[in-house]
């Protein structure tokens, strides 16, 4: 095992702070990565609060990895030093179950081992938990070690890891595509790369916002018409006109607000994770045959096909970089909806030392 820094809260209302704590060392079919960005997702702020139940401490978040390959492991042939390698939300699954074998490790049955404040079964201290990638670098099976496109910038390709692929799976499940109209519902991390991917996927993009000032900058990430959901007589004049939905809204919101916004037979997808639960009015499900849906993050194999879209249509994030110490004052801009579009940490910044 080795000693290495991160940022950490130590409790659900203390801000970030330096801290070490031990990391395996590089075993057979492990890759160790120096991390040299990472993004910041809603999600790590949700579970550093323990907004989604008690979360462990110290919690070091960061599921949107990138980083050089500094070490294989001698059963590894995919990777070599040097590589630009990405680490999403996991970091290891069962390998077995249906959904495994299916290469959807995301809904392993066992659940899989997230990236970060998750029971670690090969922990180099007994009974810890995992450690993500607000820090200096991390040790992972080399299944779930991403390829990153060379061509990339790699700073915001980052979001790709976890905003990116959260927002591609559910658009490739409903096979969304020329001739949908397709609704974006928040103009964040996760809702600024579903707007780009529905647009390169050649469907009619409207975008959902709350916030006036975002109307401009939504037309040029593409999206070709843009609505305030908070005006009543708008969103009334939208009824029935949509194929699919994505809600990417990071708090809690009426969801029945959109379901009439369906056409007959139409999609509505969840991938934002609100801390309540929310209240469905069946009406507007039955009456037109809607379906409600949710979907977590992405398989492995389906992660490496959008990373190489990605690539091949030069897609990534935009970007605001901070370093690690502007980390809780970024926290306080995405509760305020204030961030265009997603905060990246450049790991340059870490110290040397807690
Ligand atoms: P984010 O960057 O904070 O974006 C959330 C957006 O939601 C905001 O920019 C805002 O858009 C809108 N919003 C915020 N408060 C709102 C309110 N009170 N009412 C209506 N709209 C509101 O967050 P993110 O990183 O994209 O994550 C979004 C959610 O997805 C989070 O809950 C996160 O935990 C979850 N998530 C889920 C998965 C998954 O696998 N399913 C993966 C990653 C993240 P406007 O200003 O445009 O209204
Ligand atoms: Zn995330
Ligand atoms: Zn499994």
């Amino acid at each position: 095992m080795f000693t290495c820094v991160g940022y950490a809260a130590q409790n659900a209302s203390a801000p970030l702070a330096p801290i070490t704590f031990q990391r395996r060392a590089c075993g057979p079919k492990d890759v160790q990565i120096d991390i040299t960005y990472c993004g910041v997702c809603h999600s790590d702020i949700h579970t550093v609060r323990s907004e989604w139940g008690p979360s462990a401490y110290p919690c070091v978040p960061g599921h949107e990895i990138i980083g050089r390959v500094a070490k294989t492991g001698s059963d590894v042939t995919r990777f070599k030093e040097g590589d630009l390698v990405g680490v999403g939300c996991m970091v290891n699954s069962c390998r077995h179950c249906e959904s495994c074998e299916a290469g959807l490790e995301q809904y392993c049955d066992a659940l899989p081992t997230w990236t970060y404040n998750s029971p670690d079964p090969v922990a180099p201290v007994e009974g810890d938990h995992t450690y993500g990638g607000y820090s200096r670098s991390i040790v992972v099976d080399d299944h779930f070690v991403l390829r990153v496109p060379e061509n990339l910038d790699p700073a915001a390709a980052a979001p790709l890891l976890c905003a990116g692929i959260t927002t591609w799976s559910p658009l490739a499940h409903w096979k969304v595509g020329p001739g949908h109209k397709v609704g974006i519902v928040g103009l964040g991390g996760l809702g600024h790369m579903a707007v780009k991917f529905a647009v390169a996927l050649g469907a009619e993009v409207t975008l959902f916002t709350t916030s006036p000032s975002k109307v401009e900058d939504g037309k040029r990430l593409g999206a070709h018409r843009v609505v305030i959901s908070r005006d009543a007589e708008a969103m009334k004049a939208e009824a029935n006109r949509f194929d699919f939905i994505l809600d990417a809204v990071s708090a809690d919101h009426d969801v029945n607000e959109y379901l009439g916004l369906l056409r007959q037979d139409g999609h509505m997808v969840l991938v934002g994770l609100p801390e309540k639960p929310m209240s469905v009015g069946t009406f507007a499900l039955v009456g037109k045959r809607r379906s409600l849906a949710g979907s977590a993050i992405g398989g492995i194999q389906e992660t490496q096909e959008m990373l190489d879209f990605c690539g091949k249509h030069n897609i990534t994030s935009d970007i605001e970089m901070i370093d690690i110490n502007q980390i809780n004052h970024a926290y306080d801009r995405v509760l305020r909806s204030d961030v265009k579009y997603r905060f990246v940490i450049d790991m340059a910044s870490l110290p040397a030392t807690a």
